[in-house]
């Protein structure tokens, strides 16, 4: 009774909670999720990121009842999968569509029959159905003319959009997504991962993606960040606001917006200013990997010259320059700004490994 109701009030399709997870047995037993938590709403989709070796397919493959819970509760689609029989996770299974790194197609079939082969499972659906449903799906993954070949016959991004139709031809009500575009390139990575959302949109299906691939965080609606073993809520926080983050720096009123508010602070309140502004570049640089980032560089280039303004007003200065380490570029990096003069700092670039600016680099 009580489950019952707890199973009502819920309502989400995934709800994991306080999940430990251990591999190995005696004295190489070793933790690998720590009192995981998450919660995911139906329709939603959902990234999970994190480096490798943090426990992103671990999470994935309890979560698909492809692992057994060893501690802490899975509940999906409303059946606990701690202490679940066979039955009932083969029975959740069967509610599920799961895309690999690798396609995993089955290589003596064409498209067709194998889109075919995760039809068969639903008993209910005669084989003239399941062709259709088959071949339906393959259209709508853009393979109307591919439904013949066999996987040797078809791209690297052919194939995944193949798996991708195996995983939703059955209707499936969640996706459970293991780095599906680590074999692609950019393109093919990209068409695959929006064509999922779109078709997951379409149905309403619930997704989980597990990527340490930057370029596709865009198409969640949220982003967990998962770190030896454990959720990163800071991490995840700065990660899911990324793409707002970066649509509000690069608008152009922030500079002058940032401008004012630094030029009326004084001097303590301002060393607050770079210090957090400090801190979230990098926690934004760590997370996201994009300091050769486009907009990032333009935000950051317009916040070195206000800094740098600000500097000389406190010292009273006539000029005074802001050094920077390009780590990327190898470069030394100087902002510099005059004493009453609104103008763009001027930027000085050198390499690290010569004169002067090298020598102190190296030896500090
Ligand atoms: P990720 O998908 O984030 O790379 P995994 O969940 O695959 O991480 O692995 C997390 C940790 O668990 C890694 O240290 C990995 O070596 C270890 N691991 C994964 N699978 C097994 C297993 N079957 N037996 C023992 N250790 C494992
Ligand atoms: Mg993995």
């Amino acid at each position: 009774m009580t489950a019952a109701l707890q199973v009502a009030a819920s309502g989400d399709p995934i709800v994991v909670q306080g999940v430990d997870h251990f591999y190995g047995a005696g004295a190489l037993r070793k933790q690998i999720l720590f009192d995981v938590s998450v919660r995911i709403a139906a329709g939603e989709i959902v990234i999970l990121t994190g480096p490798s070796g943090s426990g992103k397919t671990t999470l994935l493959t309890l979560m698909g009842a492809l692992r057994s819970v060893q501690s802490g509760s899975v509940e999906i689609l409303g059946q606990e999968l701690n202490g679940a029989s066979a039955s009932r996770a083969a029975k959740v299974r069967q509610d599920i569509g799961y895309i690999f790194q690798s396609h995993n197609l089955l290589s003596a079939l064409n498209a067709t029959q194998n889109v075919q082969m995760a039809l068969r499972l639903h008993r209910e659906w005669s084989r003239g159905e399941i062709r259709k449903r088959a071949r339906d799906m393959l259209e709508s993954v853009g393979l109307a003319d591919r439904l013949g070949n066999y996987p040797r016959q078809l791209s690297g991004g052919q194939r995944q959009r193949v798996a991708i139709a195996r995983a939703l031809a059955a209707r499936p009500r969640i996706i459970l997504a293991d780095e599906p575009t680590a074999s692609l390139d950019k393109q093919s990575g990209r068409e695959v991962v929006t064509l999922m959302q779109n078709l997951a949109k379409r149905d309403g299906v619930t997704v989980l993606l597990v990527t340490h691939d930057n370029r596709i965080l865009d198409i969640a609606d949220r982003i967990i960040h998962l770190e030896d073993g454990r959720v990163h809520s800071l991490t995840s926080a700065v990660t899911a606001n990324t793409q707002r983050m970066m649509e509000l720096l690069a608008e152009q009123t922030r500079r002058g917006d940032l401008g004012r508010h630094v030029a009326g602070l004084p001097e303590d309140e301002f060393r607050d200013v770079l210090e957090k502004a400090t801190a979230e570049c990098q926690q934004f640089l760590e997370v996201v990997e994009m300091s050769q980032n486009e907009a990032f560089e333009g935000m950051l280039s317009q916040m070195l010259d206000i800094f740098t303004q600000k500097i000389v007003d406190i010292m009273g200065a006539e000029r005074a320059a802001l050094f920077l380490v390009d780590a990327g570029r190898e470069q030394f990096y100087a902002k510099v700004a005059t004493a009453g003069s609104s103008e763009h700092a001027p930027e000085i670039r050198v390499p690290l490994t010569s004169g002067i600016v090298g020598r102190v680099y190296q030896t500090g």
